[in-house]
C-alpha cells in the first residue's frame, strides 16, 4: 500500500518522496489515519520501526489545514521526548516531512544556552518538540505557555520513566489544555506506563507493531577492536572477502565520509560516499549505482542514509560506534531485511567502549566479538563514562567478551598500506 492511499495531501506526498520513502511502515499505515481523524493514540512501537513519521506527518497535515493565513504562530503542537538526540532527530523529521507546507518547528533542550531557543520562540512557531527539565524551565520564566496546545505527543513513555522524568512529564501535562489531541507512543507496556496512558488518553485506539529486536535478532553482528588510525586498513582488509558483494559503510560525519571513500577509491575498492553536503541527484545517483552493484561500498552517514532502503543488502559495516545506541538499530536494521540474512561488523575503539556498553543495554545482548584481525587495538586507554546521564554504561571498561564464531578472521594477511 502506498502512501497516496492515506489521504495525506500533495504537499507532504513530495516531501515523503524526495525521502525516498514509497511505502508506509506499519505503525505508520496503522496511526495515521486515526490520527488524522482526531483520534486519540496509543501505539506500542519502538525507534526503528518509522514512528516518528506516524505522529510527524498527520500533526503536519493538520496543522498545515487548519492555519489560518497571515495569523502569527502560535504554539500548536508539542512533543515531548527524553533525550536531546531525540528532540533533534523528531525536529528535523518535521522540517524533512514538512518542507512544503510552511509549518514551522523548534527544538528545545537543556545543556546548552537557552537565549537562541527563547530567540526562536519569540518569532512564533507552530510545533516544539522539546526535554521536560527545558520545557519547564523556559515555561516558568515565562517564554512560553502550552494554552494553544491542540496536538500533544508524549515520546518514548517508557524510557521518560525510567529516566526519572515522571514528575516532570505530569508537571507539563497539568499545563495543558483539557481539549487536545494526545498520541501516546511506548515501546514496552509496564503497568505505570498504561495508568498514565489512561490519565493522557480519551477512548484511544490501539496499535502495536513488532518490536524491532526481532529484526535484529537475526541480524550477524560483530565487534572488531580496533585503534581509530587503522580502521581505514581494517575496513580494506574486510572488505578482501570476495562474498561481502555489496556493504553500506557508516560514518559518523560527512568529513569522515569522504575519507573513508577516498581510501576505499586509493585501494581500488568501488566506493561512493552520500551525505548531506552532496546535492540531490549526486546522492541519487549514488544510490542508484549501489543498488545496481556498479558501486560496491556505500559510505553514508546517518541522517543521509535515512530512507535508503537497499534489497539484498547482506552487510553493513560500522566504522564509527554511533554515540545514540538507537541509531545502532537503525543502521544495521538495514541488513536481514524481511527475514533475509545479514552480517553487521562494528569497529570500536578505546574511545568508543562506552557507547557499545549503551548499545548492549538497549539491545540487551553482549555481541560477539573478533579479535583475531591483523590490526587489534593497542590503545587502551581507561575510558570515561558516556556523556548523557542516561548513557552511562555500568559495566567495566574492559567488557567481557562474547567470542565470534566467524573463523574467517583467523587469517592474518599482510597490511594493505
Ligand atoms: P523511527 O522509528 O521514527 O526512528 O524511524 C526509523 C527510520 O526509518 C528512520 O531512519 C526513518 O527515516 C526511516 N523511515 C521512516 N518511515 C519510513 C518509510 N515509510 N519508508 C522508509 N524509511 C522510513
Amino acid at each position: 500500500m502506498p502512501f497516496t492511499s492515506l489521504t495525506i495531501i500533495t504537499p507532504i506526498l513530495r516531501a515523503l518522496e524526495e525521502e525516498g520513502y514509497t511505502n508506509p511502515t506499519p505503525v505508520q499505515a496503522e496511526s495515521i489515519p486515526f490520527v488524522l481523524d482526531g483520534e486519540d493514540l496509543l501505539a506500542c512501537a519502538q525507534t526503528g520501526t518509522g514512528k516518528t513519521a506516524a505522529f510527524a506527518i498527520p500533526v503536519l497535515q493538520r496543522l498545515h489545514e487548519s492555519h489560518v493565513h497571515g495569523e502569527k504562530r502560535r504554539i500548536r503542537a508539542l512533543v515531548l521526548t527524553p533525550t536531546r538526540e531525540l528532540a533533534v532527530q523528531i525536529g528535523e523529521s518535521f522540517t524533512d516531512y514538512g518542507r512544503y507546507t510552511g509549518v514551522t518547528n523548534t527544538v528545545l533542550f537543556g545543556g546548552v544556552n537557552q537565549n537562541p531557543q527563547t530567540a526562536r520562540l519569540l518569532r512564533g512557531v507552530d510545533i516544539v518538540v522539546a526535554t521536560p527539565g527545558r520545557l519547564l524551565d523556559l515555561m516558568g520564566q515565562g517564554h512560553l505557555h502550552l494554552r494553544d496546545i491542540e496536538y500533544f505527543v508524549l515520546d518514548e513513555a517508557d524510557r521518560m520513566l525510567d529516566m526519572g522524568f515522571m514528575h516532570d512529564v505530569k508537571r507539563v501535562l497539568a499545563a495543558l489544555p483539557k481539549k487536545r489531541q494526545s498520541l501516546f507512543f511506548s515501546a514496552t507496556m509496564p503497568p505505570e506506563i498504561v495508568k498514565l496512558a489512561a490519565s493522557i488518553l480519551h477512548n484511544p485506539k490501539k496499535v502495536a507493531v513488532t518490536p524491532v529486536s526481532s529484526t535484529v535478532e537475526i541480524i550477524n553482528q560483530h565487534i572488531l577492536f580496533v585503534d581509530k588510525e587503522n580502521k581505514n586498513s581494517l575496513l580494506v582488509h574486510l572488505l578482501k572477502d570476495k562474498s561481502i558483494r555489496n556493504a553500506l559503510v557508516f560514518t559518523r560525519t560527512k568529513h569522515g565520509a569522504d575519507k573513508v571513500a577516498k581510501h576505499l577509491q586509493r585501494c581500488n575498492i568501488k566506493a561512493e560516499a552520500i551525505h548531506g553536503n552532496k546535492s540531490q541527484n549526486a546522492r541519487q545517483r549514488a544510490l542508484n549505482n549501489f543498488k545496481a552493484q556498479t558501486t560496491r561500498v556505500l559510505v553514508a552517514t546517518d541522517i543521509a542514509a535515512r530512507g535508503i532502503d537497499v534489497d539484498e543488502l547482506e552487510y553493513v559495516i560500522n566504522v564509527d560506534i554511533p554515540n545514540i545506541p538507537e541509531t545502532y538499530v537503525h543502521r544495521i536494521g538495514r541488513t536481514g531485511r524481511a527475514g533475509s540474512k545479514g552480517t553487521a561488523y562494528s569497529f570500536c575503539n578505546s574511545e568508543e567502549q562506552a557507547y557499545l556498553r549503551d548499545i548492549e543495554k538497549l539491545i540487551a545482548k553482549s555481541i560477539p566479538v573478533i579479535d583475531s584481525h591483523p590490526y587489534p587495538m593497542l590503545n587502551t586507554e581507561p575510558v570515561p563514562a558516556a556523556p548523557e546521564p542516561r548513557r552511562s554504561g555500568s559495566g567495566s571498561p574492559t567488557r567481557p567478551q562474547a567470542k565470534s564464531s566467524d573463523k574467517r578472521w583467523s587469517r592474518r594477511p599482510e597490511r594493505s598500506k
